[in-house]
């Protein structure tokens, strides 16, 4: 029986093991060096657990581990129903753990702890589930060559894979990755974010358990600068991939460049534009999505429809619904079953967000919500909006992760097109109307990875997902996902 009440819920975070070892070569080890750093619940500052300190020493046993595991074969050469029966049993396995594995998420980042158990617990198992179930559905190909060659096509693990994965999904981004790569036959060097190891670190055993062996999957915790970089720079990596900071994304692709050519894969934020036409064929519902689109998950969701664009003769009217639906969004304890908008990931991200609050009231912005922190402890912000917001601001041009929405209002198609592309990012992009041609011209126009019409931030594992621009490259979910995990071969024989 899953706990129901908050008090049921830190009995059993108290009682639960929060290992924060790395898992190298089938076994958890506490950091070379023996340094740890602590992580902290977000919601109260308090200590949950010492998470190993990894460094290069730690990076170079990782990757040994994941070469020899690759040059063994003992995971590649598996037939691929055998590997789909390995992941299909970690799929299983994550769900059997599905309470533990969602205290940990949200002891770690703060997120509710109904979103762990709804969303990412099984949101993770499903995508281990679809590529696991994928691996022997897909054929290579023959080419249509001349009648003397026979020429085929066909896809090969591309060897070491290194996954660099950030905070506010940490299993489901995380499993973005790892599934695809583990499906077609790689060895993983997983290194999570510092702000959130622990389902990270506790998916290793499981996998274990499951059936992968030793050195195919390993678990490098520690910070960016120096397990990320080791594992960027090394020249035994063969792919690189990455969510995160438009920041920590260029280093990676000057870190590749400065080592082996590796291939670099990148998600790197957005800054979502989300339309609404005075045609839309329900405001209440766009309103509700508008609102749950930006403040889901405290706004730390690179997808998030933070630049809400409404056509001026509906602007006053579709505001107040806004605002309406971004009240029942209520800051609270993760752990209470009932609390549906949790903690910031830390106090210096908290820091970061109200900073740039100030920035958009400074810039001349109107605030309609929020603007605070509602606590004096935890890393809390309130759903905040303004409104007035020109694109230039940096409050409409930067990206905030976090529950911070800007209104801008426009008078033509043509000028919401152009505000929409006025960024530098290209991500995801809503647009709400009930003019089929509209909907399909805009959709075409918009530069973005996904468009959403007359919904916002829809999908499952059959759509791909990552950006244009400085948003990214590549894509995660679906077959496209299996283009960063395997270099194409062809080999022509001559038939004689
Ligand atoms: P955020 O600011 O949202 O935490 P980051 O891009 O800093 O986003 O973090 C995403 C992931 O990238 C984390 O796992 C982090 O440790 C890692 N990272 C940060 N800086 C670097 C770096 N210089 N090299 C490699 N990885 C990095």
């Amino acid at each position: 029986m899953l706990p129901t009440t908050l008090a049921q819920w830190q009995t059993y975070c108290q009682k639960l093991s929060k290992e924060g070892r790395a898992f190298i070569q089938g076994q958890y080890k506490a950091a070379q060096s023996g340094k740890t750093f602590d992580c902290i619940n977000p919601a109260n500052s308090e200590k949950i657990a010492d998470i190993a300190a990894c460094d290069q020493a730690d990076v170079e046993l990782a990757v040994k581990a994941a070469r020899n595991s690759f040059e063994t074969g003992t995971w590649r050469d598996m037939s691929p129903k055998a590997r789909k029966q390995v992941l299909l049993r970690l799929a299983d396995l994550m769900e059997a753990h599905k309470q533990e594995l969602a205290a940990l998420e949200t002891l770690d980042m703060g997120k509710p702890i109904s979103e762990s158990l709804s969303v990412d617990i099984p949101g993770s198992a499903d995508v281990v589930r679809w590529h696991g179930e994928a691996v022997d559905k897909v054929y290579d190909e023959v080419a249509p060559t001349p009648a003397n060659v026979l020429a085929t096509v066909t896809r090969e693990p591309i060897g070491v894979v290194a996954a660099i994965t950030p905070w506010n999904f940490p299993l489901w981004i995380a499993c973005w990755k790892i599934a695809p790569a583990l499906a077609t036959g790689n060895s993983v060097v997983l290194k999570p974010s510092e702000k959130a190891s622990l389902t990270a670190i506790r998916l290793a055993a499981l996998a274990k358990e499951a059936g992968i062996p030793d050195g195919v999957f390993n678990v490098v915790p520690g910070f960016g600068h120096t397990v990320g970089k080791a594992l960027a720079l090394h020249k035994d990596v063969d792919s690189l991939v990455f969510t995160g900071s438009t920041r920590t994304a260029r280093q990676l692709m000057i870190y590749a460049g400065e080592s082996n050519m590796k291939r670099v894969w990148l998600e790197a934020g957005g800054k979502n534009p989300n339309i609404i036409f005075a045609d839309c064929p329900d405001l209440d519902k766009a309103a509700r999505a508008a609102a749950s689109g930006c403040f889901y998950n405290q706004g730390e969701v690179c997808v998030a429809g933070t630049r809400l664009l409404v056509e001026r003769s509906i602007h006053d009217a579709f505001l107040e619904k806004v605002v309406e639906a971004a009240k029942s969004f209520k800051p609270g304890n993760p752990l209470d079953p009932a609390t549906n908008m949790g903690a910031l990931v830390d106090t210096g991200h908290q820091a970061s967000v109200l900073d740039y609050i100030k920035v958009g009231s400074e810039a001349g912005a109107t605030l309609c919500l929020g603007g605070k922190a509602p606590t004096d402890t935890g890393a809390f912000v309130e759903p905040t909006i303004f409104s007035g917001v020109s694109n230039k601001m940096r409050i409409a041009q930067e990206e905030i992760f976090g529950p911070v929405m800007a209104v801008i209002p426009f008078d033509s198609e043509e000028e919401a097109i152009a505000i929409a592309n006025d960024s530098d990012y290209g991500l995801g992009a809503g647009l709400w109307t009930g003019n089929l041609g509209r909907a399909h011209r805009v959709a075409k126009a918009l530069r973005a990875g996904s468009v959403w019409i007359n919904n916002y931030n829809d999908g499952d594992m059959t759509v791909p997902f990552g950006g244009f621009k400085q948003s990214g490259n590549g894509r995660d979910k679906s077959f496209h996902a299996l283009d960063k995990y395997t270099e194409l071969k062809t080999t022509w024989i001559e038939l004689g």
